[in-house]
């Protein structure tokens, strides 16, 4: 089965999370998608989000103090899923970063504002509620 390295980024302004929706699969998810060759996954968040919502985002979340000798360190990730997506015509393996984002300029043209008490009635996946219930938690 195919594998794929994805990104994607939550976006949480004011209490609710930026969610775009995706037509292939009719679902309403947090920017992202596939890693694509020569690029780090941060900077495919940072190209999905910018696609995606016109939004110019980068990525946070807990560093180590690691640098020198050329090493820079980059963010952790929020959450590191491993996704089994069926397609109509092909079933692949994700293997998704999720980082939280913030904000650093652009302007929004697509997407959708979300706060956690809309969550369980908006159209997606069970595994996407938990992780931005996770993240409303570790941003509050
Ligand atoms: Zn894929």
């Amino acid at each position: 089965m195919r594998k794929c390295v994805v990104a994607s980024g939550i976006l949480i302004e004011g209490g609710r999370a930026l969610m775009v929706y995706h037509e292939r699969l009719g679902v309403w998810l947090y920017p992202g998608g596939h890693v694509e060759q020569g690029e780090t996954p941060s900077e495919a968040v940072v190209r999905e989000f910018r696609e995606e919502t016109g939004l110019v985002v980068e990525p946070v979340g807990t560093t180590l103090g690691i640098s020198g000798d050329g090493v820079v360190e980059e963010p952790l990730p929020f959450a590191v899923l491993r996704e089994t997506v069926r397609y109509p015509h092909e079933t692949h393996i994700h293997y998704d970063l999720v980082f939280l984002v913030r904000r650093l300029g652009g302007s929004l043209n697509n997407g959708m504002w979300i706060s956690e008490a809309e969550l369980d009635g908006l159209k997606t996946y069970t595994n996407v509620r938990q992780v931005l219930r996770r993240a409303f938690s570790a941003v509050r």
